[in-house]
């Protein structure tokens, strides 16, 4: 395909604006899928990623479109990934990108979200074409929306389209939009092979798909291709594109986005932002941008029944089979017995991982606090060690000092909600960088310890704005603080699933709202249950859980026995949701239900 006929953008959109009802009309316009084959959000495949509507694999699809000047252009269309959680993937992505299209809702207007996608897209040099989306809506305002994105982000609204995704309204005029105001890429056929790895993912039909973004140089079938920064040689067995069917073609040459398949077994072998080139003839530079992806949340996951440990193994090499950034190794747990530590690029990216564990293989679980990595710079110069598990702290004696990650945080709010962001920000040990307001709308940022916002931050600020506010959050490096290992004591027991590395300012608070959860989510006992948090052996709170008088039969006055038998059961099923500890029993629920903050 020439260059001056293709057109490379992905759409940046807050979540529900309307990405993916637009995608499948683009696709739908330009012939890509029979009007019968338009099952609802063909870009979202995974149920997941339906269910939750975010994308978490960048996807593209190829367009033919013939425009009104009677070209025929070649649109290729990059949906991205939509949460925080992935933002070098969404970097990538639109780094294989020349424009992109930014939908905004024209009854909801800018959101946090969007921001951060804009700013990198226009970092990204990117022509930025505004759809002003859902105008069949009777609280439509698409003028006020387009002063909006001219306030708020500084770009122009001259080429924007008002559109309905829905009704079909302003297709045409997106697609001519494209083909007008975004360029074409640049690059040269005859230079060595210069491709970006996108994203990968594992087919079971396939095996390794690697999303390729050719920007010198050909790719074609039977060539030996060396990935720069793994150092690996592979033979390339089929080059293609999505339309949004496979197409297999001949080759794809510079400007093109497409995949192929190299006989890879696993999608860690193919790191996101890796240069692709040819091994005989490579090129001299590889391209600029590349990091390696890190868990930066991690948490113990035990099976709850001891007999589905190697269930619990094998479900998890299957999903990293497909996600090479989460991480797991061995664990075991004094009271939880053998499980895993999980390494996370943040909570969503957990909770997909925790949800699939349940559903897809059908596992009871037992997730332990969410943790960041903290550095722990040792006494007497021995260095620094990385903390993933605060069960593994070192003896406070052993230790100079401990840092942790710090986040800048960006908040949208109504302006009515934004007394009670502030103090929750201010809660959080967090440091108000700027406040401004633009159209009854308070635009935050704040600094943040990453470990303060893991547990529930996001939760809360949706339940206090009532889903009106929105975040978005990049890491910004190590800060030392004053952190401390916080104990939890069940009947004199520590139990280990529950300890964690709080600041010691917060410690006392947390403490006491840790035993008083505890407290509620344990059953009586037939003995008293003390329960404690203690800092070393300093005890910071203390609850009781009396002890229970009765036989739970007892009222039934020995008269009914398929009652009595009935209650005998309920009360054995409930036993296998627990887990023991010493002789007190901790059901599952407590574990998650403890950390909320609340
Ligand atoms: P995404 O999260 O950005 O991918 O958004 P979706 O495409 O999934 O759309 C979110 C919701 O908005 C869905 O219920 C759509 O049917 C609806 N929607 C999308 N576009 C329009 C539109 O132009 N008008 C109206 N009224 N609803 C729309
Ligand atoms: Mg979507």
């Amino acid at each position: 395909t020439p260059l001056s006929s293709i057109r490379n953008f992905s759409i940046i959109a807050h979540i529900d604006h309307g990405k993916s009802t637009l995608a499948d009309r683009l696709i739908q316009r330009t012939g890509g899928l029979q009007d019968r084959e338009m099952t609802a959000q063909v870009l979202d495949n995974m149920e997941i990623e339906k269910e939750r509507g975010i994308t978490i694999k960048a996807q593209t699809v190829r367009l033919d479109y013939t425009a009104k000047d009677g070209k025929a252009y070649v649109l290729n269309l990059m949906d991205t990934p939509g949460h925080v959680d992935f933002a070098y993937e969404v970097s990538r992505s639109l780094a294989a990108c020349e424009g992109a299209l930014l939908v905004v809702d024209a009854a909801q207007g800018v959101e946090a979200q969007t921001l951060a996608n804009v700013y990198q897209s226009i970092e990204h040099d990117h022509e930025i074409i505004p759809v002003i989306n859902k105008i069949d809506l009777p609280a439509a305002e698409p003028e006020k929306v387009k002063a909006e994105i001219e306030d708020l982000i500084g770009l122009s609204t001259e080429h924007a389209v008002l559109a309905s995704a829905k009704a079909g309204i302003g297709i045409d005029e997106i697609l001519e939009a494209i083909v007008a105001h975004i360029p074409p890429p640049k690059g040269d056929a005859a230079a060595p092979l210069k491709a970006m790895l996108v994203d990968s993912w594992y087919d079971p039909y396939l095996g390794v798909v690697i999303l390729v973004r050719v920007i010198d140089g050909v790719l074609k079938k039977g060539q030996q291709i060396k990935f720069m920064e793994a150092g690996t040689v592979h033979l390339v067995d089929r080059v293609g594109a999505f339309r949004p069917k496979i197409d297999v073609l001949a080759e794809l040459g510079p400007g093109e986005i497409g995949f192929i398949t190299a006989q890879i077994k696993e999608v860690a072998q193919t790191a996101v932002g890796d240069t692709i080139t040819d091994a005989k003839r490579p090129t001299a530079e590889a391209l600029p941008g590349f990091k390696l992806v890190q868990p930066v949340v991690f948490c113990g996951l035990f099976p709850i029944d001891a007999n589905d440990f190697e269930k619990l193994r094998d479900s998890l090499y299957k999903l990293r089979l497909n996600d090479a950034s989460f991480s797991f190794e061995m664990e075991t747990s004094a009271a939880l017995g053998f499980g895993f530590r999980c390494g996370f690029l943040g909570l969503l990216h957990l909770e997909i991982i925790q949800e699939r564990l349940t559903r897809e293989y059908d596992l009871d679980l037992i997730t332990t606090a969410p943790s960041v990595v903290y550095h722990i710079n040792l006494a007497h110069g021995e260095g620094m060690t990385e903390l993933h598990n605060p069960a593994d702290m070192p003896d406070p004696m052993k230790i100079d000092t401990i840092e942790e990650p710090w986040i800048e945080a960006t908040i949208y709010v109504p302006d009515e909600h934004l007394g009670s962001i502030l103090k929750l920000c201010q809660d959080r040990r967090g440091i108000q960088k700027n406040l401004t307001y633009v159209s009854g709308r308070a635009q935050l940022t704040y600094e943040l310890p990453l470990n303060e916002v893991v547990f529930d931050f996001y939760d809360r600020l949706k339940s206090i704005s009532r889903g009106y506010a929105s975040f978005d959050y990049h890491q910004i490096g190590y800060r030392e603080g004053d952190l401390v290992k916080m104990n939890v004591l069940v009947n004199n027991e520590p139990v280990d699933a529950l300890s964690m590395i709080v600041h010691r300012s917060a410690a006392e608070t947390r403490g006491r709202h840790m035993v008083e959860r505890l407290k509620d989510l344990i059953p009586r006992h037939m003995f008293k249950v003390p329960i404690q948090a203690a800092i070393g052996g300093k005890v910071i709170a203390r609850e009781t859980i009396a002890a229970l008088r009765k036989d739970v039969t007892a009222k039934c006055y020995g008269g009914d026995a398929s009652r009595k038998k009935k209650l005998l059961e309920k009360q054995k099923e409930g036993k296998k949701r627990m887990r023991e500890y010493g002789n007190v029993s901790i059901p599952q629920e407590a574990f998650i239900a403890a950390l909320r903050m609340g």
